[in-house]
């Protein structure tokens, strides 16, 4: 975001004039959508091209999502891509609700002392708060109901002059019982990352179902097989969510989308599980392969590669994978507020994906 701010400052030095508004009604039904899009784009481009694996690609999806953020902050005010647009927004939005920690203002001292709202509008420094421009994502600190719309960016706890905003610690991921807003666009882009998990492990995958994984050798098998491997986790947890209409019909049980949250610690943990393979290897590469790109021979610096022990790796990885099911257990049952059995399918759903991911990846 940082290029955007940039381009934002030097265009109105250039070119002064008065930014758009956000058009706010439309970004909040079609965003969550776009980013959405956005992030299935990103994913099939990735397994299908090998982007991971080729720099060049790599390096376009790095521009190309800076570009993003650019040209929004030439045309509207703040960071308006931050906001609505970037899929990696949205990921980091999605997960920060599992945060142990939140940023939030007092509402009694807010609403009692204040009538500048610098930390929403920005403004001049004001007491013991500094001059800022106000929150770049147009969020009120005592309006927070969740994490999803906070950045972290600490510009309200410095533009405060009343020492109202605080970052406190609280039980992780306590939005999602207490103030949950349920999104569909967000339950989608939860169940896409649990998918992204199994398509990561694509050729693991089909040879686990098919004993071969030849259908990846052709275009049309390999992005027909991809989208499959997303599809997987929406196949399995909305079969689990009717079994639990159908096991139960005097129970109405609280909305799909409202429920789905709770499988966000196991699709946390098997993200992690999955990249714990390459943070704990080729992460310790570097230092010897930057040192590569300015010339330096990898063979007088092949001293400075770490890589973990592979039984390390497993063991961090079942590790995940296990803490995953049991959190994801305690969330759904917070969610849902109901007995453990009425929810069983819900609970044998975390497991048996949980069961796969740990085939897939160990
Ligand atoms: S956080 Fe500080 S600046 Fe913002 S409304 Fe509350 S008291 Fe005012
Ligand atoms: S930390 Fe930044 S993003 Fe979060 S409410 Fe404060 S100003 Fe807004």
């Amino acid at each position: 975001m940082i290029y955007g701010e940039i381009t934002q400052k030097l265009s109105l030095w250039l070119w002064p004039r008065s930014l758009k508004p956000w058009p706010r009604q439309w970004a909040e039904r079609w965003g969550g959508w776009i980013l959405y899009g956005g992030f299935v784009a990103i994913l099939l481009w990735e397994e299908l091209w090998n982007l991971e694996n080729v720099a060049y690609l790599s390096g376009w999806l790095l521009v190309i999502i800076t570009a993003g953020a650019m040209i929004c902050s030439v045309l509207f005010e703040r960071r308006f891509w931050c906001r609505y647009l970037c899929p990696i927004g949205g990921m980091n939005g999605l997960f920060a609700k599992l945060s142990m920690t939140e940023l939030r203002a007092q509402k009694g001292i807010c609403s009692a002392t204040c009538n500048t709202y610098h930390c929403y509008k920005g403004g001049p420094a004001e007491g013991e708060g500094q001059g800022t421009n106000g929150c770049p994502v147009y969020s009120h600190p005592a309006q927070l109901s969740d994490n999803r719309n906070c950045v972290l960016c600490m510009t309200c706890l410095k533009a405060c002059p009343h020492h109202s905003v605080e970052l406190n610690r609280r039980p992780p991921g306590i939005e999602l019982w207490t103030t949950p807003n349920a999104t569909a666009y967000e339950v989608a882009l939860l169940l896409l990352l649990w998918g992204a998990v199994l398509l990561h492990r694509l050729p693991e995958l089909t040879t686990l179902v098919l004993g071969s994984d030849l259908i990846l050798d052709g275009f049309l098998g390999h992005a027909i097989a991809a989208l499959i491997a997303l599809s997987i986790p929406v196949i399995i947890t909305l079969l689990a969510h009717q079994l639990v209409r159908l096991l139960n019909p005097t129970f109405k049980p609280r909305p799909f989308i409202t429920l789905a949250y709770g499988y966000l610690p196991l699709v946390l943990f098997s993200n992690l599980a999955h990249y714990l393979q390459m943070g704990l290897t080729e992460a310790g590469q570097v230092i010897p392969l930057s040192l590569a790109t300015i010339g330096q021979p990898i063979g007088t610096t092949a001293s400075l590669v770490w890589m973990a022990h592979p039984a390390v790796i497993s063991f961090l990885q079942g590790t995940c994978l296990i803490a995953g099911v049991i959190l994801s257990g305690l969330l759904i049952q917070k969610v849902a507020r109901q007995p453990f059995l009425k929810l069983l399918p819900q609970h044998i759903a975390t497991v048996l994906l949980a069961v796969l991911t740990w085939q897939l990846v160990l």
